[in-house]
């Protein structure tokens, strides 16, 4: 593989450029004057209704805590969800990805083409893998506190290296279905970051050498196996005091990059909802069901897209991929088509 065939973002309008967000500042930043009402270190368990229509929740630790809604915002694998909606399902999709980090100090930038530095790239070889990169760069006037960039430095507390955003990173991930991996589900979920990294070398060996340095010199301790799940769209069921967004009712794959993205949909929504009822400008339970039935309607229209992507990384349909590459291509050089189609899709 040639340079030439990384595709590469060339935008200069600022709003339609990547933004890379490091999740753990975007905590902390969302935590930012929650001190007081975010407990950590609470583990949810199940939670059990009351006559008079109130949800006591129970954590692994024996404590209780009793509200008058829940929203279950507890990720992909929510109990809220399991207990709530049993019949809600994720699914495997057979797809594996290995994600690793190659950290950016003065020497390793050196090392690396800046292309490789200046924005998301899509990596996809002619049949049956692919590789995404996304640089994540602290801007220049970042100003780190002992412990990162700030917001709740309780959350940066609970878990130094987890929370640890202090330095900048080329993040890769390289992903093809488990059947062309050379070993089994079992060992691969066995293997340490080493044994990962050094597999993925060996996939990418007739790679260009800047992609091979690039998962080469990435720490062994940054590399990670993800089996990729997606969630299984529901049917809008009967509104109550409790209900969910994110991940814990429409978890989808990574591929398109916006899970997150849609979580912060949800909860802005959610949100407006809540308040309006707390207002008395509205029904508490007609708030609910109209989030819930808009965000039904969007949030499992981004579960399909992303497993669409996440097919067409690993498709071995010369045809497709072709003109799947050709679709990032067009759309990198063109941003108002890039926004054009990111902005439907965040309208369905
Ligand atoms: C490799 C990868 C790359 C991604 N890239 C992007 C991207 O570029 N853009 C994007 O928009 N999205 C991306 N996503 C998706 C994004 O990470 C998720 O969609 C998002 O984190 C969902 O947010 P959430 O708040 O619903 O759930 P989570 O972020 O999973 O948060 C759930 C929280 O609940 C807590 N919790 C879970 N169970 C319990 C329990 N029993 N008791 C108490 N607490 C509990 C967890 O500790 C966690 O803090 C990516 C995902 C992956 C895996």
């Amino acid at each position: 593989m040639v340079e030439d065939e990384l595709t590469s973002g060339t935008e200069r309008d600022p709003t339609g450029a990547h933004h890379s967000v490091s999740r753990i500042t975007l905590h902390q930043v969302l935590s930012a004057g929650l001190e007081g009402a975010l407990h950590h270190g609470k583990e949810f368990e199940r939670y059990a209704r009351a006559a008079d229509g109130t949800v006591t929740l129970h954590f692994v630790d024996g404590t209780t805590a009793t509200a008058d809604v829940l929203v279950a915002a507890d990720g992909a694998n929510s109990r809220v969800c399991r207990q709530y909606l049993p019949d809600a399902t994720r699914v495997d999709t057979g797809i594996r990805a290995i994600a690793g980090k190659y950290p950016l100090t003065e020497e390793t930038k050196r090392r690396l083409p800046t292309r490789l530095q200046d924005g998301p790239h899509s990596v996809l070889p002619p049949s049956g893998c692919g590789m995404f990169i996304a640089p994540h760069e602290l801007g220049a006037n970042y100003a780190p506190t002992e412990r990162g960039i700030g917001g709740n430095d309780e959350t940066a507390a609970r878990d130094a290296v987890l929370f640890d955003n202090t330095g900048s990173y080329v993040m890769w991930a390289y992903t093809a279905s488990s059947a062309k991996y050379p070993h089994g589900d079992a060992e691969l979920s066995d293997m340490g970051g080493e044994r990962l990294r050094d597999m993925v070398g060996t996939l990418i060996a007739d790679w260009h050498p800047s992609l091979r340095r690039l998962v080469a010199e990435s720490p062994a301790q940054s590399v990670s196996l993800l089996p990729i799940r997606t969630s299984v769209a529901v049917r809008q069921w009967e509104t109550s005091n409790i209900t969910l967004l994110g991940d814990a009712i429409h978890s989808m794959t990574p591929f398109r990059g916006i899970g997150a993205n849609t979580a912060l949909r949800d909860a802005q929504l959610l949100a407006r909802s809540l308040i309006a009822a707390s207002r008395g400008e509205v029904d508490l339970l007609d708030g609910i069901h109209d989030y819930e039935t808009r965000m039904i309607d969007y949030g499992f229209a981004a579960v399909r897209r992303s497993l669409r992507t996440a097919e067409q990384t690993i498709s071995t349909n010369r045809v497709g991929r072709s003109m799947f590459k050709a679709a990032l291509r067009v759309f990198s050089v063109i941003p108002p088509l890039k926004r054009k189609v990111f902005s439907d899709l965040s309208s369905k």
